[in-house]
């Protein structure tokens, strides 16, 4: 019965190679103001800003980073003071031990391996310490040269609601997308997936009767 449910709503709305490009396009027009919620005006505050934003707000991170980036300006800055001082200036965005070492080990390997600057690269970000394939594929999208899709709760959600696949694991995930989403999207695609998440496909209740999405969506429920 459930099986030939899934089925019969598979049918319904066709195979995903053809309905990815209409979601997309619909997202779009949904949600013309999706983007990153992180504040930053460098490359080097955009990594920390991501880097921080582990287990935390958005929000939370924006308010800690309005003070830390007037104080910490270049990756030596983060390595000149006691490690104790840096761990108060990110207190607030939690796990500040593992936070702070992260950042000065990354700020020791951009100056000694990089010329103190961000690289662009997913292969180089992934070797700064702390920086996992999540931040790396973040923060290489946002300086424009997106070489993954960013999978976090709400795209693995989405994803799999609109059974763009039928993986768990992220990095399966994300796998199945860069195969289906046109590489010129690979940047915005992950946006617009969260902020539907966030006020639309929300994970306790979706609310389908709102959304934009009910003829391409097999979970649909109206
Ligand atoms: S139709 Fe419902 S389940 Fe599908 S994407 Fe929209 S809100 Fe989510």
């Amino acid at each position: 019965m459930a099986r030939s449910y899934v089925h019969e709503a598979r049918k319904r709305v066709g195979p995903k190679r053809a309905r990815i490009r209409p979601i997309i396009e619909r997202l779009q027009a949904a949600h013309p103001d999706a983007q990153i919620a992180l504040t930053s005006r460098s490359p080097l505050e955009l990594l920390v800003a991501v880097m921080l934003s582990a287990q935390t707000t958005d929000v939370n991170v924006n308010r800690v980073t309005e003070r830390l980036f007037a104080k910490y300006r270049r990756p030596e800055d983060y390595l000149a003071v006691p490690p104790e001082e840096l761990e108060r200036d990110i207190y607030a965005t939690g796990f500040f031990r593992q936070k702070a070492k992260s950042l000065r080990g990354t700020m020791k390997m951009l100056l000694e391996e990089y010329d103190g600057e961000v690289p662009r690269r997913l292969e180089d970000l992934i070797r700064l310490p702390g920086v996992a394939r999540k931040t790396a594929n973040v923060v290489a999208a946002e300086l424009g040269e997106p070489q993954g899709i960013v999978v976090d709760t709400h795209v693995r959600r989405l994803s799999q609601r609109l059974r763009l696949t039928r993986q768990e694991d992220p990095v399966k995930i994300e796998r199945d997308l860069v195969r289906l989403v046109p590489r010129e999207d690979w940047g915005r695609f992950p946006h617009l997936l969260i902020w539907h998440g966030r006020r639309v496909c929300i994970a306790r209740q979706p609310l389908c009767e709102e959304c934009t999405l009910t003829d391409l969506c097999p979970s649909s429920r109206v």
